[in-house]
Parts: structure tokens; sequence; C-alpha cells
């Protein structure tokens, strides 16, 4: 079973990110189950990936700010 892991970057909300990512994990904690999906991804679909999640994420993060 792949298993996404944080990546620290301060440029990011929150100071880190899972690569590649599932919301599971990013929504339930580390102990929720990986549904990242299987097979090789190019850096580019990642990136791509990474980026809708990054502004997602500042999305909810202002969100709940103002909320
Ligand atoms: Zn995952």
């Amino acid at each position: 079973m792949s298993r996404c892991r944080w990546v620290y970057d301060n440029d990011v909300p929150g100071g880190k990110f899972l690569v590649p990512g599932c919301w599971n994990r990013t929504i339930y904690g580390d102990d929720a189950e990986c549904q990242c999906r299987e097979g090789p991804e190019t850096i580019g679909d990642q990136l791509a990936a990474l980026r809708k999640d990054v502004a997602d994420l500042q999305r909810a993060i202002r969100e709940g700010r103002n909320g």
C-alpha cells in the first residue's frame, strides 16, 4: 500500500503538505487509511495536484478564519 508523507515547507499554509496526498489523511490525520492512487505519477501530475490542494487549503483556512 502506498503511503503519502509529509513534506515541510514554510511557504504553504500550515507549514507542511502531504505527497502525493489524499484527503482521508489530510482531514483525518496520520492514523487514517492512505487513499493515494496506486501507480506512477509524473512530477507534473504531482505538481498540478499539489497546487490544487494548496489552493483548496488556502481557501479552507481563509473561510475558517472568516467564519
Ligand atoms: Zn495518502
